[in-house]
């Protein structure tokens, strides 16, 4: 398998020179363009890996369905579905979804920005320090490693100049969706994409939703199995931005991608994948990331269709 993944990385390499570095976080547009990396962790025990998978950047939307299961496993289904739908909205992840005269929670998603600050409310905690203590605990919990935590200079980056974030933020406390102060609500939201991983570390968190939320190695259960299929059925419908349907059709497994130029993605059953290539294109998606899933779907059958 690790030869197998050191050809796929040859052969997509040169698509990291078609996507462009994210920089409307300023500090995302220090990232080597040339960065690829992958690392796999199959339901037979094994883990496989290439290229640059021990490299560290931070997680950004990848959070969206740690963020999602954590407001899950606090509050259950029923309580999230009323605050945050779950249909794709079809726009970019920052698109200003709301008509002339109202906002609904049926028009925000977990995948997109409003659905994942409006999710921050959600977690329990007293202050927001502490929400933001329990969502990094969980992601270290997933994937096995205490070490994981927060970039500072990208969480004060995105904070500085975050002002997309703030405006959506505000419609959400405009329209009643979310109550807390809106500068408290999206410090937890800057920090929870802040967070900064490897590889290895969203292999390790796809492979808990792929296996029914029991940690890889161990199978000990963090969440039950109801929150991994409606995880997973969203991330299938709205993980890949407004990509997501041609991604279903060309790769066909739950992912999520995020700006800083991670795809974690999910094999239900079979395995979970962390790429990293931080070059992206025009909808926020890892150019070489997608095209190795692609080329890896089409060599191991990984469909689910
Ligand atoms: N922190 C980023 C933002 O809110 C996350 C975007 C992403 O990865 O899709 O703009």
């Amino acid at each position: 398998m690790d030869e197998l993944l050191e050809q796929i990385l040859k052969e997509c390499h040169h698509y990291t020179k078609e996507g462009k570095l994210a920089n409307y976080i300023p500090e995302l547009a220090k990232a080597n363009p040339d960065d690829f990396g992958i690392y796999i962790i199959s339901s037979d025990g094994r883990s496989s890996r290439a290229g640059d998978c021990d490299k560290k950047f931070t997680i950004q939307s990848i959070v969206k369905p740690i963020l999602l299961l954590q407001a899950l496993m606090d509050n259950g289904t029923e309580v999230v579905r009323q605050h945050v739908g779950v249909e794709a909205t079809g726009k970019p992840f920052d698109a200003i979804n709301a008509s002339d005269q109202t906002l609904l929670s049926d028009h925000l998603n977990p995948m997109v920005n409003m659905g994942a600050i409006a999710m921050c409310t959600l977690i329990h905690g007293e202050t927001y320090e502490e929400k933001f203590q329990r969502l990094l605990e969980l992601t270290r919990k997933l994937a096995g490693n205490p070490e994981i935590c927060l970039d500072e200079a990208v969480y004060l980056s995105e904070k500085r100049t975050g002002s997309k974030n703030r405006a959506l933020a505000y419609l959400l406390k405009t329209y009643g969706m979310i109550g807390d102060e809106v500068e408290d609500v999206l410090d937890c939201y800057f920090r929870a994409c802040s967070i900064r991983v490897s590889c290895a570390d969203l292999a390790r968190i796809g492979y808990t939703l792929a296996n029914h939320g029991k940690l890889p190695f161990t199978n000990e259960s963090v969440f039950p199995v109801e929150f991994a299929r409606y995880v997973n059925a969203i991330l299938m419908t709205c993980g890949m931005y407004d990509g997501s349907g041609e991604f279903a059709i060309k790769v066909g497994v739950p992912a999520k991608s995020g700006v800083g130029g991670g795809i974690m993605a999910v094999v239900p059953t079979r395995m979970g994948i962390g790429i990293y290539s931080p070059a992206l294109n025009a909808k926020g998606n890892s150019v070489a990331g997608i095209k190795a899933l692609e080329n890896l779907s089409q060599k191991l059958y990984l469909s689910i269709f």
